[in-house]
Parts: C-alpha cells; sequence; structure tokens
C-alpha cells in the first residue's frame, strides 16, 4: 500500500500581509492540509484560542521546549518567541496530511534546510501602505507593535527571493486561488506519485500487448 507522507508548506509575510486569512480559508476548504499550531510566548488577541490559533506558554516552558529539542525551528519575532513543535509536525506528515507553517523569514529558513521537499511561499501586500492599513483596520496590536512591524517589514519582504513561489495579496480570492493552484500542482509532482502503483499497472504494458495481438 502506497504511505503517502504529507507535504509541509511554509508561507512568510511581514506581519498584516494576510497570511492568517489565507491559511485559514484554505485549511477550511482543503481536508487534506492542516495547520500547525505554533507555541508562543505572546499574550493571546482578542478572540485568539489556545492550542487552535496557537498554544500560548511563558518563557520559562518555552526555554525547557528548547532545551528537550522539542522544535524543529523557532525564533524571536517582534519581541516574542514562537516555535513548530516536532512532534506535530510529525504527526501530521507521517498520517499523509499535509501542513502549513505559517511561520517568519528566520524559521522558514530553517525548515528549508531541513525539509529540502518543503515548499516555500511568501505573501506579498500589494503596497507598504496597504500593508499599514490592513495593520491598523485589524486592531489588535497598539499602534506602537504596528510601527515595530511595518519597521521590520522592509527586511523581511527582501526574503522573498529565497521562497519558491510569491504570491501578491490584493485580491483576496484571487490569492486564495492561487495558493490552492500551488497546493495542488505540488500534490502532483512526478517525485511524490506512488511510483509502485504505475509500475505495477503500466510497467508490463509491452508484454500484455504482445499477448493480446497474439490472438489475433
Ligand atoms: P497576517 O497573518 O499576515 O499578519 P492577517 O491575515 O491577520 O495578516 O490579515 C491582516 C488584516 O488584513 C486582517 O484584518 C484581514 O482581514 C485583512 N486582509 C487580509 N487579506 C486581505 C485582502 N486581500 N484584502 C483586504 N483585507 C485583507
Ligand atoms: P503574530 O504575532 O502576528 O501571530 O505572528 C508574528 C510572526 O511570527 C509572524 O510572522 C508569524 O508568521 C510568525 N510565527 C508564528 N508562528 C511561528 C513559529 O512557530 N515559528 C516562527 N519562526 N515564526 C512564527
Amino acid at each position: 500500500m502506497f504511505s503517502r507522507k504529507g507535504i509541509i508548506f511554509v508561507v512568510s509575510a511581514p506581519s498584516g500581509a494576510g497570511k492568517t486569512t489565507l491559511c485559514q480559508r484554505l485549511c477550511s476548504m482543503d481536508s487534506g492540509i492542516k495547520h500547525s499550531v505554533s507555541y508562543t510566548t505572546r499574550k493571546p488577541r482578542p478572540g485568539e484560542i489556545n492550542d487552535i490559533h496557537y498554544t500560548f506558554i511563558d518563557e520559562d516552558e518555552f526555554r525547557a521546549m528548547i532545551s528537550e529539542g522539542d522544535f524543529v525551528e523557532w525564533a524571536s519575532v517582534h519581541g516574542n518567541l514562537y516555535g513548530t513543535s516536532k512532534r506535530r509536525i510529525a504527526h501530521m506528515v507521517d498520517s499523509g496530511i499535509d501542513v502549513i507553517l505559517d511561520i517568519d523569514v528566520q524559521g522558514a529558513r530553517q525548515i528549508r534546510s531541513f525539509f529540502p521537499d518543503s515548499v516555500s511561499l511568501f505573501i506579498l501586500p500589494p503596497s507598504m501602505d496597504v500593508l499599514k492599513e490592513r495593520l491598523s483596520g485589524r486592531m489588535s496590536d497598539s499602534p506602537k507593535v504596528i510601527a515595530a512591524r511595518i519597521q521590520k517589514a522592509t527586511d523581511e519582504i527582501m526574503e522573498y527571493e529565497n521562497y519558491s513561489y510569491v504570491i501578491v495579496n490584493d485580491a483576496l480570492d484571487k490569492a486564495l486561488a492561487e495558493l490552492k493552484a500551488v497546493v495542488a500542482a505540488e500534490r502532483i509532482k512526478t517525485f511524490r506519485t506512488d511510483h509502485r502503483w504505475i509500475k505495477e499497472n503500466f510497467g508490463n504494458v509491452k508484454s500484455c500487448m504482445k499477448e493480446h495481438f497474439k490472438t489475433y
């Protein structure tokens, strides 16, 4: 039996570009892909639920997990610690479920070197002005936090060249369609196909043809 391994998709973007929105919509439409819930020391925003949006822990707990080697990658982003659990990823990938990691550029670099077959996508806002509007419109961060996130955006955006795909999130439906197209195309890459099934079903086509034509 072909036991397909899940694909790891890594999505990065400057804060406010819309990656959470895109990833959530994708996962709600496609049961074959799940968002990997990260651990963070950041305080929950209104409406964020523990173990759904993030697993919220304090810095001592986070540092203990680093010492235990629990993270496949972790980074300090905007003054908080964020990390991806090895166990959570392995569980999904081994069950054949595709995983989407919404992580920053430092974490994406670590994932790319650890999982060379992972697929990375960079989400761009249509402009810096729109990015500012989206960060303010989200109403989840203080003006000080928003200013820090905007200041970091330019450096983050310059990382786009290290990613396999770039999606401009101007119209949400168009950006979502592009994200879905990447997932669909990656799933049918030749190196991920069920080679054994193809060989079993079509590998002996020549001898079958000979048998068939013998009767004529
Ligand atoms: P990120 O996860 O990249 O920080 P979010 O997904 O939280 O960004 O999006 C930031 C804000 O922008 C949210 O209020 C979201 O509803 C809004 N948003 C996301 N994509 C679009 C879009 N294509 N057009 C307009 N608003 C958007
Ligand atoms: P936010 O606080 O807005 O939810 O996320 C801030 C940044 O942290 C975003 O760029 C997000 O992609 C990133 N992030 C979220 N989870 C992780 C993680 O597990 N690892 C890393 N490296 N970055 C993460």
